[in-house]
């Protein structure tokens, strides 16, 4: 930095990281996961300008210097070049063809500090900020640490609420619409933030992804409702059956079977009436893996939902193979079926398709009673929704049953 102030020119810290490397080690074991990373430095170190700068600083991210520019457009210019070797050709690890992409934040000294640390700390940042809007390559900007610091903050929260307990499951039932029984409840996760009071899955559920604590999380919901489902049956209630939801994180997990066995067997929950709803875009992700694990489950008696379905991409050929018992119609496709004629033929067609796959069918997100006559009419299995209950805490859920 010294002589880039003398010379009046700037110095670029940039620091990059793979994009979902956490999946693709999960995907390739940890010896190949190494690999793959020793095999990207070495293609970085021979792109880098200067490749005595480049430091790997931790699993899989990178950092390093350019020197000596007056305009930011030539340290992109480096950079480009860079990521274009490194994230250009596939790599071959052991058998397997991978495809990698990456990120990188850059903080410009003087401008954006003038210490190896602040300069480290906005790079980050700004690496940060990039992951989350998709970015390539990010610039510092000084608004950035606040957002960053919010983050962070979150995150220390969401390890106290796993500490403290602060979790809670609501449960919303599904009803079924040829015998105006309750056939089932979901379980919708719900914070009790001291602070703030309830707080709904959207706002935490991807900071739980993205730092890996979902897995706990996750294990946790199913024993909950495993064991709130046994106290209904205790209480002498005609428990219905309860759909607990399941994150891409967790259904890629080697051990993900193993983690619903033990919640069963140590919630003495046979026989059980435990549903997995999983979105179509998670399954279809690794098509083979998946379907392993979901016929496992299957001979163990859990009931796969596709949840959201009709947003992703599955190809019906696909669902004609995959070990699934339901399927739930996006909450989207409900809003504009009494809308637009279109919709109403697709949401038709969903349902005489799965019924000819022995699939039931069931609405998510009704909320009038025009939208009920028309899914009775299009012969629908089940529904769940605003117009019947929202999701209700344990107790409240509890008495409803009593009533059904
Ligand atoms: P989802 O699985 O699609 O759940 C349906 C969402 O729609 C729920 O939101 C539910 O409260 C809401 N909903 C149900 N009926 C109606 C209706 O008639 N009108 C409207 N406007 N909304 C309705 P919620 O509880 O906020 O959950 C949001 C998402 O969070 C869920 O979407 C699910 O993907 C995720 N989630 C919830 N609990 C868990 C969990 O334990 N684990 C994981 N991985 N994800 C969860
Ligand atoms: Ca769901
Ligand atoms: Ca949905």
């Amino acid at each position: 930095m010294g002589i880039a102030e003398q010379n009046g020119t700037k110095v670029a810290l940039v620091m990059g990281d793979v994009k979902r490397f956490r999946l693709i080690n999960e995907s390739l074991g940890r010896q190949d996961g190494d690999t793959l990373l020793r095999e990207i430095a070495d293609r970085a170190r021979r792109s880098w300008p200067n490749p005595d700068s480049l430091a790997h600083i931790n699993a899989d991210s990178f950092a390093g210097t350019l020197v000596d520019f007056k305009d930011e457009a030539v340290a992109v210019h480096a950079l480009e070049k860079a990521m274009k070797a490194v994230t250009g050709p596939p790599y071959t690890i052991g058998e397997k063809e991978l495809a990698i992409s990456m990120s990188a934040g850059i903080a410009v000294f003087p401008a954006d500090g003038n210490n190896a640390e602040t300069l480290f700390k906005n790079a980050e940042a700004a690496l940060k900020q990039g992951k989350a809007s998709g970015e390539r390559y990010t610039f510092y900007q000084p608004s950035m640490n606040a957002r960053v610091a919010e983050t962070l903050l979150l995150e220390n929260k969401m390890r106290r609420a796993i500490d403290n307990k602060e979790f809670a499951l609501y449960y919303q039932p599904k009803l079924d619409l040829a015998t105006g029984r309750v056939s089932g409840v979901e379980a919708l996760i719900r914070w009790q933030d001291p602070d703030n009071g309830i707080v709904s899955p959207g706002e935490f559920i991807p900071l739980l992804e993205e730092t890996g604590m979902i897995l706990e999380v996750g294990a946790w919901a199913i024993h909950r409702a495993l064991t709130d489902q046994r106290q209904w049956r205790m209480r002498g209630l005609q428990a219905p059956r309860i759909a607990v939801n399941v994150s891409a994180i967790q259904l890629r997990q080697a051990n993900f079977v193993e983690t619903v066995r033990e919640a069963i067997m140590k919630t003495n929950s046979t026989p059980h009436g435990l549903d997995l709803e999983i979105t179509e875009s998670l399954i279809m992700e690794d098509v083979e893996d998946s379907i392993g694990k979901l016929e496992t489950l299957r001979d163990m008696n859990v009931n796969i939902a596709i949840d959201d379905f009709g947003t992703g991409y599955s190809s019906l050929s696909y669902l004609a193979r995959l070990p699934v018992q339901l399927l739930k119609i996006d909450r989207s496709f409900i809003i504009a079926m009494t809308r637009d004629a279109e919709s109403m033929a697709f949401v038709s067609t969903i349902i005489s398709l799965a019924h000819s796959l022995k699939l039931k069918v069931i609405a998510e997100g009704v909320e009038t009673e025009e939208q009920l006559q028309f899914l009775k009419l299009l012969k629908c299995d089940e529904m769940q929704g605003y117009l019947f209950s929202k999701p209700l805490p344990f107790e409240q859920i509890t008495s409803l049953l009593e009533t059904y």
